[in-house]
């Protein structure tokens, strides 16, 4: 009996190397990756530019403590600054701890305007991660049930909804942010419409709340921006990061602009591990490797070529509701529970995800070639169509709560 606990419903395979887009199982046989480990490998697995400054740093220092000085933190603040418009930076570990220092400052926020019991709006099938805090903000039973009590101080809103956000800032005296991904990663890649941001942050001036994105899943070049907020005008007060940020070195962030930038003081928040030399070492390199190759644009350019590529294949077919998503964050959504798809794919040497049941993830590296996504659209198209004819009745997804 294995010693792991079991939290995770794993697939019958265990990679040993890995070299850009492709994996190598225990067993020899290659694979074509085309979810990054979750949307954490952008520069892809193993880019000998990012091994060698790991190398480097691994050899120099890897870890003091937030007790002194850290000239390589200094840096990564400053080029996230630069690529974000962002003033101040947290840096600890992972996305829902990301968002806990985003929660904290919110509420702090609040406190400091003489708010006593501050509250947040989050939305219906978010994700937010899966701490007390980012599970009770995430808008899926599945993530909560069996840990309650729940967190109190959230507002939940329906995603894409201006108006029930207007009902909040008419009938909550409390709140004091808002907090949203603009494309909702484990929720089904679900797209905002284009106004939905610009009206968002005008509710957030208006009733001075903290505009709050999830940016940990779309951000790191993976919609073909730094984060997904720059296909916009509007900025964030706060934004959170991890994913991508560290290509799998363990590294989030938590960024604040304007008056929450300057909130917290020593003793306000802290994390031992949190932007030590080595996460730093990694994330300078990635952000590095992204800007210098490109990778942004090719994201964008790649997510649309698999999109139509999707979009030919599988028209027509009354199974398949919709292919959308933005750069390299797309989701095929089908009538039917498909989560079978992924074990086919695995067969045919293919690495996807499928989400809420019913949604086909692909969260390719970024420096995903042309002639990958054909051999992924050419391997997946023909799977789904061939599990479609398969279903008999449409399935009707469970709404999450
Ligand atoms: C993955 C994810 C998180 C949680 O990140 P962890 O590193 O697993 O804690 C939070 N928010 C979003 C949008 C995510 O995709």
């Amino acid at each position: 009996m294995s010693h792991v606990m079991n939290t995770y419903a794993r697939l019958p395979v265990a990679f040993e190397r890995g070299e850009g887009a492709w994996l190598w199982d225990t067993q020899g046989r290659r694979y074509l990756d085309a979810l990054a480990g979750i949307a954490v490998c952008g520069v892809g697995h193993s880019h000998p530019r990012l091994t060698a400054a790991l190398r480097e740093q691994a050899g120099r220092l890897v870890h003091t403590s937030n007790l002194y000085g850290i000239t390589l933190q200094e840096q990564l603040a400053d080029r996230l600054a630069a690529i974000s418009g962002m003033e101040g930076v947290f840096f600890c570990n992972s996305g829902c701890e990301a968002n806990e220092a985003a929660i904290k400052l919110a509420r702090y926020y609040g406190h400091q305007k003489g708010i006593e019991a501050p509250a947040i709006v989050v939305m219906e099938k978010a994700f937010h991660g899966r701490t007390i805090a980012t599970l009770s903000a995430t808008g899926s039973r599945k993530v909560q049930a069996g840990f309650e009590p729940l967190v109190a101080g959230f507002v939940r809103v329906p995603f894409d909804d201006l108006d029930a956000v207007k009902r909040v800032a008419e009938n909550n005296r409390g709140v004091v942010a808002v907090m949203v991904e603009l494309i909702q990663g484990e929720g089904g890649i679900n797209i905002c419409h284009a106004d939905y941001l610009n009206g968002l942050r005008e509710i957030c001036d208006a009733h001075g709340w903290l505009l709050v994105l999830d940016e940990v899943q779309s951000g790191m070049g993976r919609t073909g921006t730094w984060f997904a907020f720059q296909h916009s005008r509007v900025n964030p007060d706060i934004m959170t990061l991890a994913k991508g940020l560290g290509n799998g070195v363990p590294i989030g962030a938590c960024l604040a602009r304007g008056p929450a930038a300057k909130l917290f003081k020593p003793g306000s928040h802290g994390s031992t591990f949190g932007g030590n030399p080595f996460a730093c070492a990694a994330a300078l390199a990635t952000l590095a490797i992204i800007e210098e190759e490109g990778l942004m644009k090719n994201a964008a350019e790649m997510g649309d070529f698999l999109r139509a590529g999707f979009q030919t294949r599988l028209a027509g077919n009354a199974g398949v509701k919709e292919v959308r998503g933005q750069g390299l964050m797309i989701g095929i959504e089908l009538a039917h529970a498909c989560n079978d798809l992924v074990q086919q794919a695995l067969d045919a040497g293919l690495l996807i995800n499928v989400t809420v049941d019913t949604v086909v993830r692909l969260l390719p590296p970024l420096n995903f070639t042309r002639e990958q996504c054909e051999m992924l659209v050419d391997t997946l198209a023909p799977l789904i169509l061939d599990f479609l004819s398969r279903q008999t009745a449409p399935h009707f997804a469970a709404q999450s709560a």
